[in-house]
């Protein structure tokens, strides 16, 4: 008999701040609300940028150049789009509903902006960005990218036109997604309809969690979630159901916890505080590579 993930807690969007100048994100985990660093893990870090309208600007609005070491970060644009460069020469565009999954792994340097052409013109902006935690044996692994356009993904066509779910990572009813993860993960952007519902089987000890980023839903058939709120679920159960009248969309993310000592500093996400110091060393000794602001 399978049983229901039990909503633990709706968390209300915290206030937003600033990351650069392109980028006004509420904080959810770590520092929104202090869950624990590892209550959400492999996830470890969810920025949210909820939508906001940036007036047309000639140079684009964004974040400067800057390291990171031991983790990955998941960028998904849903209005507005992002360049992105880094020192290991990869450059490219995030448009609208596609996904940039870059692994830090042993070190990068990289800088995000609002893309040219949607700087130029200004509008609707609405993005999150996402780290996700790698085990200490993979933490060392070389720098990768992953650019998933919309059309790569895997896509889950709801029954009666009711809307698509979008695989981004692992798989949902045989529909698997293109991103390549170090830990076990399941993540999907659904775009449901009005009057659509779906109901999620997902592994009962993966820390799993919903964001609403459009619409309203309701989940298990319990609890009126808005846009901005992120649901997390207590790992008792395995079935996750949700509908919405007004039609909605929503990030889903499950994955196996990492259950490993986790020293966050800054850009780095080590397992010792020696591995801390040892990234400060390696970043001053160049290993991360060049890149020009
Ligand atoms: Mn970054």
């Amino acid at each position: 008999m399978s049983r229901t993930k039990s909503i633990q807690q709706v968390l209300a969007p915290p206030p937003p701040h600033m990351v650069g100048d392109g980028f006004r994100v509420h904080n959810f985990f770590p520092n929104g609300y202090q869950m624990g660093m590892l209550r959400m893990s492999p996830f470890f870090l969810l920025d949210y940028g909820s939508k906001i309208e940036f007036p047309p600007s000639d140079k684009p609005r964004g974040v400067g150049v800057h390291p990171h070491r031991g983790f990955e970060t998941v960028t998904i644009a849903f209005k507005g789009k992002v360049a992105h460069h880094d020192s290991t020469g990869n450059s490219g565009i995030i448009g609208e509903g596609d996904v940039q999954w870059m692994t830090a792994g042993s070190g990068i340097l990289h800088k995000e902006y609002h893309e040219e052409e949607y700087s130029k013109k200004g509008g609707p902006f609405q993005m999150i960005q996402l780290w996700v935690n790698l085990p200490a044996k993979d933490k060392m692994t070389p720098p990768k990218y992953q650019a998933i356009e919309n059309s790569q993904m895997g896509k889950y066509q709801l029954p009666n036109d009711g809307g698509v779910l979008e695989v981004i990572a692992g798989e949902f009813n045989g529909v698997k997604g293109p991103a390549t993860t170090f830990t076990p993960i399941h993540a999907y952007v659904g775009r449901l309809k009005p009057g659509a519902a779906l109901n999620m089987s997902l592994p009962e000890h993966f820390n799993t969690g919903i964001l609403v980023v459009e619409g309203s839903l309701r989940i298990n058939d319990d609890e009126d979630v808005a846009t901005d709120h992120f649901v997390v679920f207590q790992n008792d159960g395995t079935e996750v159901q949700v509908e919405t009248d007004s039609g909605g969309i929503f990030l889903l993310l499950s994955g196996e916890p990492i259950n490993e000592n986790l020293v966050p500093y800054g850009p780095f996400l080590m397992n010792s505080r020696q591995e801390i110091m040892q990234a400060f060393e390696d970043l001053n000794a160049g290993k991360f590579g060049v890149l020009e602001d």
